[in-house]
């Protein structure tokens, strides 16, 4: 036995069969390894998912393989503060022993572990097992509490369980209706749009509700351009059109439901004049749209980040959900209520033990019976485990005070440009004590580390990733890492042995992580004990829960009942709350923010691609002609944006498609053009979920300040802290 989880080079493949690093898509890829020793992409038209088609971000990803910029050695500060190479004993001996003094200087939280939503699922559950485990920490959480918590709270407290898309993705393409909240998945997701092409033939009707005409809702039959942080009302009012009209399945929710009533009574006062004025969309197409639903024999009500990242997330996606239960939808053929996971492991991550208040197989971490369960298969004490933690924003706006972490391992994220309030980030992180970063590129969280680890990146590894439809996939490695790259889970277990608990980690391949995984998810909502590497490769995935090896896995969920204590789905009022900040004299616009096609997440990757680069050099603000006329800025000039929090400087796009009160950018970009150092780190009180997607703005041109000064601080193109390819 070894605690270097990793593949021997001799078993590699020429072709593997693997999958795309970014999005929750997960498109199948055929990796084709030529004669260089390069890796090659291709579509794999067999894969169920994205039947053969990529996008962009697909078709360009092994150029991060190989790259300029790459990280080949551990690099740790010397005494000037400068980065030195050095060897993995060195950085990973400095690493323990900065933990162990942090531990007995300030107690274990003190240190702090920030996970991602890339991370395989091997490496997101030995990470959770590394915490409470080997460090003994309550204190971690990861960037998919930036993603997707708030719809995977109202999917607990609704269903019982959280899984993005209880169905596989081929039904959408049958739904008579859908109705998308807050998604842009012509840009974020592009392969997705295939099933939306197939499901609008033959008259079915797609419904958008964006504040912006995104590419995704030029193709609905119907746009409803909301006013930002108005969703909850938006959907009340729907419901109450469809209860006024005699439009809900009556028989369903006796049969399915619990608390329709109460429900019932709280939409009663979302009449369409009042919802018209909360959310600016006319009456007549409230109606419209309401009717589009209730009259279709299928349906489907879908959300995204536009919806989920706000500080009534958890309500917003609650009020969808009222919708589809409404009117019958959850667990009938070819209908449901589903959110459109964001990042490549954004539900496997959140199953197995990275969130702060979970355990592996999506169990409470307070749950004594799961605490048990745990503890016995990772062979310690329960009582030695920690409770839950703080969330992630809480976590970083912690650091360095006196009850925060005074050491973070940072694994898989780019905090410093993914995180809201970046100023106040950038702030804490510079308070910790000590800081390690494990990441392929110097990320600029990577910047501010004492040590950084260089790891092994998707195709050079082996594991396994859970699509946004619950999918269990195989991600296969193509080629080795270059020399002196280390994967993480063997740095992970390298750690643990050097504080002392080596044999709590001792794993001869990440196989062996996956079974033991699926014996500590056993019995647990996203039960993985039935899956195993040859089932999931006799077949296209699995589908969790999948609980013994007779079990093929269940593709649909909630046909016979809910996993809750009476086997109802639980419906809950939702009301509608204004955003944490709305516009005022100060700051009289809002501002949104979300992804574009050519870029992905915090740009670690994507903004070192010449293509993408290329396709998307910079971010641009985009405003309505009118805003741009009463504000005097010019199309294609500078601005400045302007929150409580800070400013920073986008190009301008002046467009008809977005409303007149708004302002949207992109979030991908790090320094003066870091659309976080705008946003709002407002909380929603259930999932912890930050305000990224409203705040109140303001907005200057800076093309007299460029003309005079031409300066990197005020031209956005030249600053200097932006992207680094
Ligand atoms: Fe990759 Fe997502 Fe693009 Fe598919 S849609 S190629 S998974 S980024």
């Amino acid at each position: 036995m070894t605690s270097n989880p990793t593949v021997p080079s001799n078993v590699m493949p020429e072709v593997a069969e693997s999958h795309c690093p970014y999005c929750a898509l997960q498109c199948g890829m055929t990796l084709s390894t030529n004669g260089a020793g390069e890796v090659e992409i291709s579509g794999n038209a067999a894969f169920p998912v994205n039947r053969g088609a990529l996008c962009v971000k697909g078709w360009t990803a092994a150029a991060t393989l190989r790259h300029p910029e790459r990280l080949t050695a551990p690099l740790v500060r010397d005494e000037r503060g400068e980065f030195r190479q050095a060897s993995w004993d060195e950085a990973l001996g400095r690493v323990a022993s900065a933990f162990r003094t942090v531990q007995e200087r300030h107690g274990k939280d003190a240190v702090g572990v920030f996970g991602g939503g890339s991370l395989t699922n091997e490496k997101s559950y030995l990470l959770g097992k590394f915490a409470r485990v080997a460090l003994q920490t309550a204190n971690i959480d990861y960037n998919g509490r930036f993603c997707m918590s708030s719809a995977a709270a109202a999917g607990i407290r609704s269903f019982g369980m959280d899984r993005g898309l209880p169905f596989p993705i081929e039904d959408i393409a049958r739904a008579q209706a859908v109705f998308l909240v807050g998604d842009n998945s012509a840009e974020t997701m592009p392969p997705l749009m295939q099933y939306f092409e197939e499901q609008q033939a033959g008259g079915r009707t797609l419904v958008v509700a964006d504040p912006r005409l995104t590419p995704t809702a030029q193709r609905a039959n119907l746009h409803l351009r909301l006013i930002p942080g108005s969703d909850a009302a938006l959907v009340n009012g729907l419901l109450h059109i469809l209860i006024r009209d005699g439009m809900v399945d009556t028989d369903y929710l006796d049969a399915r439901t619990e608390g329709f009533d109460r429900v019932k009574s709280e939409v009663a006062t979302y009449w369409p004049e009042r919802v018209e004025r909360i959310t600016g969309v006319a009456e007549a197409e409230l109606t419209r749209a309401a009717h589009l639903l209730g009259n279709a024999e299928s349906a489907m009500i879908l959300t995204g980040r536009g919806t989920e990242q706000q500080a009534q997330g958890v309500n917003n996606v609650s009020s969808c959900i009222n919708l589809a239960l409404a009117l019958g939808l959850v667990g009938k053929a070819n209908s449901g209520y589903g959110c459109l996971t964001g990042q490549g492991n954004g539900q496997g991550g959140r199953e197995h033990g990275q969130k702060a208040d979970q355990l592996p197989g999506y169990r409470r971490i307070d749950d004594p019976a799961a605490r048990r369960h745990v503890a016995g298969v990772w062979g310690v004490d329960e009582a030695s485990l920690p409770g839950p933690g703080k969330s992630a924003y809480e976590l970083l706006d912690s650091l360095g005070r006196e009850d925060g972490a005074k050491a973070l391992l940072v694994m898989g994220s780019n905090v410093a440009v993914s995180a809201p309030h970046l100023n106040n980030v950038a702030e804490r992180l510079g308070a910790l004590d000590f800081l390690v970063v494990s990441d392929f590129f110097l990320s600029e969280t990577a910047a501010l580390a004492d040590v950084v680890l260089p790891s092994a990146q998707w195709a050079e590894e082996e594991g396994t990733m859970t699509n946004l439809e619950g999918r269990v996939i195989r991600r296969r490695q193509a080629c080795e890492p270059p020399d002196g790259v280390r994967d993480d889970a063997a740095v992970i277990c390298e750690l643990a042995s050097r504080l002392g608990k080596g044999n709590h980690f001792t794993y001869g391949s990440v196989e062996e992580i996956f079974e033991e995984l699926g014996r500590a998810s056993a019995g647990g909502p996203a039960d993985y004990s039935g899956i195993s590497y040859a089932k999931i490769d006799a077949n296209d995935g699995v589908f969790w829960p999948c609980p013994d090896e007779e079990h093929a896995g269940t593709p649909r969920l909630f046909a016979e009942g809910f996993p809750t204590a009476s086997g109802r789905a639980r419906m809950f009022p939702v009301r509608h709350e204004d955003p944490a900040e709305t516009p005022d004299d100060e700051y009289p616009l809002y501002l949104t923010t979300g992804r574009n096609l050519a870029q992905y997440q915090s740009g670690t990757q994507t903004r070192r691609i010449a293509e993408l680069v290329d396709i998307s050099p910079t971010p641009v603000a985009e405003v309505h002609p009118a805003t741009a006329r009463q504000h005097g800025l010019l199309d294609g000039g500078a601005v400045r944006l302007t929150t409580r929090r800070g400013h920073a400087d986008f190009r301008l796009k002046v467009s008809r498609g977005i409303r007149g009160d708004t302002v949207f950018v992109p979030f991908h970009w790090a320094g003066r053009q870091a659309a976080n150092r705008l946003t709002n780190p407002a909380l929603d009180p259930t999932s912890r979920m930050p305000e990224f997607k409203v705040c109140a703005v303001r907005i200057e041109s800076m093309e007299h300040a460029t003309v005079q000064s031409n300066t990197a601080e005020t031209h956005p193109e030249t600053a200097t802290e932006g992207p680094s390819s």
